[in-house]
This record gives structure tokens, C-alpha cells and sequence, in this order.
């Protein structure tokens, strides 16, 4: 497994290919607007000026679907907008062993990976294991997340820390989405819950809600109006 960082970045794709041809670009979704490659909004409704940052207790390793940086529906990439000291953005790649930074993570005190268990796996916990954890989430479509895991045998050494299933996800980005398919940050949010950490759980979803209202401004093209407070 080729795993590269992009330190303080929000993009390893781009800077990997920035050395042989021109950067991945986030997809459009409007003719008129160009992505922001940081927030993944078209440009008229880019967020990136008005997130208000926080750091978390709990620390978040997304292992990216190489497809997903592309994508400007990735919330990951949002995720680490809002919390960038404690959000680590991996790119995955097909290969049977972890490279050097995940072999570490491997060894960290209350590492686990989220990931739906059944009540029965001896590797299932519900809570995460550490008041100050690391929580790698596999960020992607479903499809992708169970590939990734399915392809990467030494996640499956490590504790899976199942969230409930009574939550249900309000993403309304894509298609054919699963009621119970959370996304990355939705996913997000709950781990810091279970946590104790409430009020930044809030604040994650909150900024997720005016993310989706500007996306699908953006796809109007439309701006949002805030009302003052
Ligand atoms: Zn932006």
C-alpha cells in the first residue's frame, strides 16, 4: 500500500500529479462557476472565508478513495476545513501492506477504524477506546469503502468501532443513497459524540447543513442569502 501526505494540504492527488501532468481538478458542477479547490463549491458559493475552525480532541485519519478527491460532494474535504490540525488526509492505494505512516498509526494508542461489525466480531466496540482517539474512516462511496477494506488486510487487525444504525443520514448530494449510509463527516460528527466532545460534534453537522445549502445554491446558480443575526 502507497499511502503519500500532502502536509497541511487538502489534496494529495493533485500534488502527486502535479509533477507529470496538470493538477486533478475537482469536478464542476456548473458551467459558469469553477470548483474552489479547497472547499469544492463553485466559486460563487465557496465557503472557505466563513468556516470557523476548531480542533478536536478525537483525531481523524481519512483513507481517500483516489475518485473522491475529484468529487465536490467529498465531505472529508470539508471535514478537514473545519478541523485541519486533527484531520490527516491519506491517499489509498491498492497495495497488500501499509506504508510507514499507517504502520504508525497502527501502533497509536486508541487507533480504530470506523466501520460497521457484526454484534458478534470480536473486534467490534461501540465507543471509541481512548478519550483522545484515532479514528481512520475509509472515504468514499460505500462501494469504494468496502473495497478498501476488503483490499487492505491490516485494517481488518484493527478494533471497528461500529456506529449506531438508528442515525439517519440527511446527505443529499448524491444518488441512491442508503437512509442509514452516512458520510465521511456525517460519520464524523457521530464518533465525536460518542466521545463526549457535543459541541463540536454540532458545530461539524451545522457546517455540513451550510455546506450542502451552498452546493445546491451553487447548482442553481444561486448564492445563499444568510439572514443577519
Ligand atoms: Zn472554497
Amino acid at each position: 500500500m502507497l499511502i503519500f501526505r500532502l502536509p497541511g494540504g487538502l489534496n494529495p492527488l493533485q500534488s502527486k500529479m502535479s509533477e507529470t501532468q496538470p493538477s486533478a481538478q475537482i469536478r464542476r458542477i456548473t458551467r459558469e462557476h469553477a470548483p474552489c479547490l479547497n472547499c469544492g463549491l463553485p466559486d460563487l458559493t465557496c465557503l472557505c472565508g466563513q468556516i470557523t475552525r476548531i480542533k478536536t480532541r478525537s483525531r481523524f485519519v481519512l483513507l481517500t478513495s483516489p475518485k473522491e478527491f475529484t468529487r465536490p460532494s467529498n465531505t472529508g474535504r470539508l471535514l478537514k476545513l473545519i478541523n485541519p490540525e486533527q484531520t490527516e488526509v491519506l491517499a489509498w492505494e491498492r497495495k497488500p501492506e501499509p506504508d510507514s505512516r499507517l504502520s504508525e498509526l497502527a501502533q497509536t494508542p486508541g487507533v480504530c477504524l470506523v466501520y460497521p461489525a457484526p454484534f458478534s466480531h470480536p473486534r467490534r466496540i461501540e465507543r471509541p477506546p481512548y478519550p483522545a482517539p484515532v479514528l481512520i474512516l475509509l472515504d468514499g462511496t460505500w462501494q469504494e469503502a468496502l473495497k478498501m477494506y476488503r483490499k487492505s488486510q491490516y485494517l481488518s487487525q484493527m478494533p471497528l468501532l461500529s456506529l449506531p444504525d438508528t442515525v439517519q443520514s440527511t446527505y443529499r448530494l448524491r444518488e441512491n443513497q442508503l437512509p442509514s449510509a452516512l458520510c465521511t463527516i456525517e460519520a464524523a460528527a457521530i464518533c465525536l459524540k460518542l466521545n463526549a466532545e457535543n459541541e463540536s460534534a454540532q458545530w461539524v453537522q451545522q457546517t455540513f447543513e451550510t455546506f450542502q445549502q451552498h452546493y445546491l445554491a451553487g447548482l442553481a446558480g444561486h448564492v445563499v442569502k444568510h439572514e443577519s443575526p
